[in-house]
């Protein structure tokens, strides 16, 4: 493929001039969340905007101790949001949709500045993080039971669904805003508390979560996030994954991440979800259409530069079709996608996340 600019970390520095975050004050919080309470750690670890690496905020970097208080406060809070009414809960998650509709472009440009991704993206992600809380809102209100036929005539068989408990809940970059609803929006729905460690390049999308989500009116302790920084990423994640009180970890991210967690949470038996990496080729056949096959080949590759879980990793391509299509992809390429800033209305592709991510992908160029 030609057009290997879009593998740069960062924007060239003649395309480089200063982008202003501008989003209101309340929505741009840095300290972590927990119990209803904003607070500030030790230390604080920088997040940067990845498309010029000008650092846009100081953010406090939680440690074990932290996330041991995250997890007491969401476990005291269980007891008694668990015992909310389904309609209680089901008003407080539609306030939140509310709030996040409100605060849409706000949301949206903290994504872009965080994570890179172009604004009309960023746009969408919202969108789409937005309504997981909607849907869930409703959902709240339809936790029915069974009554399953018995086997002896003396016996009722009643099913019912109740809260796990305190959710641990770990999020990647890709997504910063709807990985998080996405999970909370059903934990909190269901009655269960969660601590929230969002990824240490996009903390800001996760803290602005929790202001919202206050201004809802969800109570203390229910929904605490714990920012942590690479460094400290590992010892917040042996509390969240190990604690007693902890009943159930929720993760998306890598295999590797996985595996760690998931032989953590093991001793203590907890309930685990995880959505890991995958493996998507692009297959085009001789008898494809190749218009079709091209644009299909643009929306899926090129979507947040690269880095969503579907994006196709590799072409497979019949030897038929195999030139035709990779003129008309190249030309395809070179014609729709524009890189920029993500805050530029002409930008298509924005930066990749971080310098790491940009060596893993020249390294693999190399080898090629
Ligand atoms: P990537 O390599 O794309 O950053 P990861 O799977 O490492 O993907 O990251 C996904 C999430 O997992 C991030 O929030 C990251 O901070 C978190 N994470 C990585 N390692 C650990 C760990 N040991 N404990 C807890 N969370 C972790």
């Amino acid at each position: 493929m030609s057009s290997l600019w879009v593998l740069r970390t960062r924007l060239p520095a003649a395309m480089q001039r200063r982008f202003s975050l501008d989003v209101s004050a309340p929505l741009l919080r840095t300290q972590g969340y927990i119990d209803g309470r904003w607070v500030s750690a030790a230390s604080v670890f920088p997040v940067l905007d990845p498309a010029t690496g000008e650092e846009i905020a100081r953010v406090s970097d939680c440690g074990p101790t932290e996330a041991k208080q995250a997890v007491d406060a969401a476990y005291r809070a269980f007891h008694s949001w668990k015992l909310r009414s389904a309609k209680d809960r089901s008003v407080v998650l539609r306030k939140w949709f509310d709030l996040m509709t409100l605060h849409k472009e706000d949301l949206a440009r903290l994504i872009t500045f965080e994570c890179g991704k172009p604004l009309q993206e960023s746009r969408r992600e919202i969108a789409y993080a937005a309504s997981f809380l909607e849907w869930f809102s409703e959902e709240a209100r339809r936790v029915y039971g069974d009554v399953v036929p018995s086997p002896t005539r003396d016996r009722k068989i009643l099913l019912l669904k109740q809260p796990t408990g305190v959710a641990s809940i770990i999020t990647p970059w890709n997504f910063p805003s709807a990985m998080i609803t996405r999970k909370v929006g059903a934990a909190l729905a269901a009655g269960c508390t969660v601590v929230v460690k969002p990824a240490e390049d996009t903390p800001l999308s996760a803290l602005a979560l929790a202001e919202l989500a206050e201004q809802a009116g969800v109570p203390a302790g229910v929904f605490n996030v714990v920012p942590s920084s690479r460094e400290k990423t590992p010892s917040v994640g042996q509390v969240l994954c190990t604690d007693p009180l902890v009943a159930k970890i929720s993760f998306t991210g890598s295999t590797a991440t996985g595996k760690v967690l998931l032989k953590m949470a093991a001793d203590t038996v907890k309930k685990a979800s995880m959505e890991l990496g995958g493996h998507a080729p692009f297959i085009v056949f001789d008898s494809a259409d190749v218009e079709m096959a091209v644009s299909g080949a643009i929306n899926s590759k090129f979507r947040n530069s690269g880095q969503t879980c579907v994006c196709s990793n590799r072409f497979l391509v019949q030897s038929k079709i195999h030139d035709v299509f990779v003129e008309k992809l190249s030309r395809a390429m070179d014609a729709e996608l524009v890189l920029g800033h993500g805050s530029e209305p002409s930008t298509t592709q924005g930066p990749l996340i971080n310098n790491r991510a940009a060596e893993k992908v020249n390294h693999k160029l190399l080898k090629m």
